[in-house]
């Protein structure tokens, strides 16, 4: 891993395509040698960091473009190494150039993930801020984009801090009872030592609660849209999204295959899933409709299930409602009961707590969305706590946890000070490992190619 720090890495910063400017970025101890051999203007190595330089790239004598260089001296920059950016035009032809140009000039093709890796190994950024360089990145929306800013920023690091520090200060009350093993002495209070892992437990739970919410922030709040054959639903779907998307398309260029099948209501992403078999299903006569959303509830966070306000059945909506409640109450999912086509009459049945809608004429869809934001608990969000938003925190987290609680159990029932100790140190490699004060390759290489290249 340290070798690679030797070279100079190159790659293009902004997305591959025609764009105005494209960005090239260079890190290494050599990026500023380099780039002052294809660069005809000022000479770069004398120059201040955090300026910028106009001038032309070229190839021998051949022009490749004008451009604008902005240097960043070490330990000044991203990664901490002197790093180069050039702004190009942003021409597919001019950035290949460029970057070859660069590469003949002994820059490496940097790979994905690599610039942020860097930042990190030269303690730029600790891991989980790192992390949250990729979420910031493919945030789409409001709170998905708060709280990668929070873990970008070092909230969440601090907080695993504060947990270490106090940690550390246990362990070592219990390695200076080791030390004087023989002689049967207490130095740490066993009384102090539950409170501190008392509420290192109900620290460490909190963050695994967050969880809940943090997930559901980051990756869309997966909704499932349910009920018989014909009573609406890819209606209220495609009018739920094509509201949506009249202002997401405006954005020019946005990514329409992933934002298919989400909306964003007050900055939460929901996402509907397994819409294909609604859209599918329009002509066929469903017989097994119900028992489907019963399986569909285990995958998602939210149920709609819609009825037709103009035909439902009072004993049959009854019954299928109690099922669903039960159903949706064991797996810990919210239950929205939407009542369609409120614009035929008469309309035969009302219920309280029913949300009445017309799909089709696009009426009180905006109660329906409250009703959607309203399911998912946000005090959390509006509050100052860390969520935890990454599945591996999470996991380390959870085995913190069980460390943290093996070591409650060796004082209440003691044990010895190095069974302690040995738990104890169990607890704090796995805090280490979510900011990566404890790292392996392996867990770098699978946190950093899942970057894109560039970053
Ligand atoms: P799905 O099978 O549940 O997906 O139902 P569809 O969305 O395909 O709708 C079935 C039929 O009901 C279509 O003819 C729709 O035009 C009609 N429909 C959907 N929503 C409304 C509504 O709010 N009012 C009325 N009057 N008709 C609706």
């Amino acid at each position: 891993m340290m070798q690679q720090q030797e070279e100079t890495i190159v790659a293009l910063a902004t997305p591959n395509g025609i764009g105005a400017i494209g960005v090239i970025r260079l890190s290494g101890p050599d990026a500023l040698k380099i780039i002052n051999r294809v660069f005809k203007g000022k000479n770069l190595e004398e120059q201040d960091s955090h300026t910028i330089h106009f001038g032309t790239i070229r190839d021998a004598e051949h022009i490749i473009d004008e451009v604008l260089v902005s240097l960043f001296i070490a330990p000044k920059s991203y990664t901490k190494e002197n790093v180069v950016e050039i702004s190009c035009h942003g021409s597919k032809y001019i950035i290949d150039r460029i970057i070859k140009l660069l590469m003949k000039q002994g820059a490496r093709l940097a790979k994905a993930g690599e610039f942020t890796l860097r930042a990190f190994l030269n303690g730029g950024l600790d891991l989980s801020q790192a992390e949250a360089v990729a979420d910031l990145i493919s945030s789409n929306s409001k709170a998905s984009h708060q709280l990668a800013m929070q873990q970008m920023r070092g909230g969440f690091s601090n907080e695993l801090k504060l947990l270490r520090e106090q940690l550390i200060h246990f362990a070592s009350m219990i390695e200076l009872e080791l030390d004087f093993g023989e002689e049967d002495v207490e130095f740490a209070n066993r009384d102090d030592l539950r409170r501190l892992i008392l509420r290192l437990q109900s620290n460490t739970s909190n963050l695994i609660r967050s969880f809940d919410l943090g997930n559901v922030i980051k990756n869309g709040v997966p909704v499932v849209i349910a009920g018989k054959p014909n009573v609406g639903k890819s209606t209220l779907l495609n009018a739920l999204l094509n509201e949506e998307r009249a202002i997401v398309s405006e954005i020019a260029g946005t990514t329409r295959d992933t934002i298919e099948d989400e909306i964003n209501i007050k900055g939460i992403t929901f996402r509907f899933i397994d819409t294909a078999g609604i859209r599918k299903t329009q002509d066929i006569i469903e017989a097994k409709g119900v028992e489907r959303t019963f399986e569909k509830i285990k995958s998602s966070a939210v149920v709609m299930y819609l009825y037709d306000a103009s035909e439902t059945n009072e004993e049959e909506l009854n019954q299928i409602l109690e099922d669903l409640k039960a159903v949706s109450n064991e797996h810990n999912s919210s239950l929205i009961v939407v009542a369609n086509k409120s614009d035929l009459h008469p309309l035969n049945y009302k219920k309280a707590g029913v949300i009445e809608i017309s799909a089709k004429d696009k009426l009180n869809l905006d109660s329906l969305e409250n009703a959607l934001l309203a399911a998912v608990n946000l005090n959390l969000l509006n509050s100052d706590e860390i969520i935890v938003t990454n599945i591996r925190h999470l996991e380390a987290l959870q085995k913190t946890r069980e460390a943290l609680d093996k070591v409650m159990y060796g004082i209440d029932n003691p044990v010895t000070s190095d069974f302690l100790a040995l738990d104890i140190k169990q607890a704090l490699h796995y805090l280490g490992e979510i900011v990566g004060v404890v790292t392996t390759d392996d867990l770098l290489d699978n946190i950093f190619s899942k970057f894109c290249i560039g970053k």
